[in-house]
């Protein structure tokens, strides 16, 4: 059994990579699209409607409005969508979004192995500073969740989704790659240092993404758990966790930062000791490991086949809208233009 289960960590690193490759994909299919606006004569590309994955505040936006009034806004859907399915992925089935799809997740776990071949090993931070350092990813969720969750009214949010600045919210989060500023180079710079240093950096101690569905996953019945009566104590989980949680330690992996990698589950030498679980009242149900990243792209990618069967998958922003927005914004302006003919509300309300 311990064999075959060690091919999980390899499955896993297929499935990383796949979607990483997905993403550069859908990034150069995007740039192509843009190109086009800018330089004439560049052949038209279809914009890739997933691009819409790296709009997570525009999701979080789209999210509460649907909430408050069963509209989706029309102008990036799929982040609505996508945000929906990565909700409930992480309800039901932990935080395995994190572990197996996130392509900024692979690329700093990328990092982390590469500073561990260069230096050796990692680093850790010290366990005193370990702990408000992992405060920031919780501080920084808390500001977007005040600021969007709790703050922002539906008439206000209905003027930002009708403004030209959020029309075009995926092109200027490109040109943010594209047109880096200086201080986004070297906060870039600043992060990939660390993260070739120390395990999972960005992830651990930066993104309120992750520390959104980490509290989100707690609330999952699924969790790692240990029978003591079958663990022989080898320390292979503990050692082997990129999320540096103790599991030979816990009965029960219920920590927020438990990405359902299967990194433990994968290595541990003694049947039945390490499982993933689902719980029934007080007993404890074994899930197939390998049904794990089943179950989790299955649920991911049934939600997103709602989202565009259902017809909210495509951007509303015309051609005709795209060729007069994108070659005015400009890389410094930041571009904060709100619309102001569209400003008639609420009776605008369902776009
Ligand atoms: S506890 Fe296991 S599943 Fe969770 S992050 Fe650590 S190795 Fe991965
Ligand atoms: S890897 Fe398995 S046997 Fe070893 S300490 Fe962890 S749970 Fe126990």
């Amino acid at each position: 059994m311990g064999g075959k289960r060690k091919n999980l960590r390899k499955l896993r690193y297929a499935v990383q990579l796949a979607f990483l490759l997905l993403t550069v994909f859908i990034g150069y299919r995007f740039f192509g699209f843009v190109l086009h606006f800018e330089s004439p004569g560049y052949p038209f590309v279809e914009r890739p409607p997933s691009v819409d994955a790296f709009l997570p505040i525009a999701g979080l936006m789209s999210f509460k409005y649907f909430l408050l009034t069963g509209v989706v806004e029309p102008f990036h859907p799929a982040a609505f969508v996508m945000f929906a399915a990565i909700v409930a992925v992480s309800l039901v089935l932990k935080k395995g979004f994190c572990g197996w799809i996130c392509p900024v997740g692979t690329v700093s776990q990328y990092f982390w192995m590469a500073g561990e071949k260069i230096f050796g090993r990692n680093l850790r931070v010290n366990k005193y500073a370990d702990v408000p350092m992992r405060s920031l990813k919780y501080l920084l969720m808390a500001l977007f969740l005040v600021l969007i969750g709790i703050t922002m009214a539906p008439n206000t949010m209905v003027l930002f989704f009708l403004s030209d600045y959020y029309k075009t919210a995926d092109v200027r989060t490109m040109k943010f790659f594209t047109e880096m500023s200086r201080t986004a180079f070297w906060s870039l710079l600043f992060i990939g240092g660390f993260s070739l240093l120390f395990k999972n950096f960005w992830c651990r101690y930066l993104c309120p993404y992750g520390a959104l569905l980490g509290l989100l996953s707690s609330l999952s019945p699924v969790k790692i758990r240990r029978n003591e009566e079958k663990c022989i104590h080898c320390g292979a989980c503990s050692k082997n966790c990129p999320s540096l949680l103790p599991v030979e330690k816990k009965e029960v992996v219920s920590s927020p930062e438990c990405f359902g990698c299967m990194t433990c589950v994968s290595q541990c030498p003694s049947e039945g000791a390490l499982d993933i679980t689902t719980a029934a009242g007080k007993k404890r149900m074994p899930l197939n490991p390998w049904l794990y990243p089943a179950g989790l792209l299955l649920l991911f990618y049934l939600i997103v086949g709602a989202g565009i069967v259902s017809g909210k998958w495509q951007s509303s922003v015309s051609i005709a809208e795209y060729r007069k927005l994108i070659p005015a914004i400009s890389p410094k302006d930041g571009g904060h233009q709100f619309s102001e003919k569209k400003a008639a509300f609420p009776e605008d309300k369902n776009f």
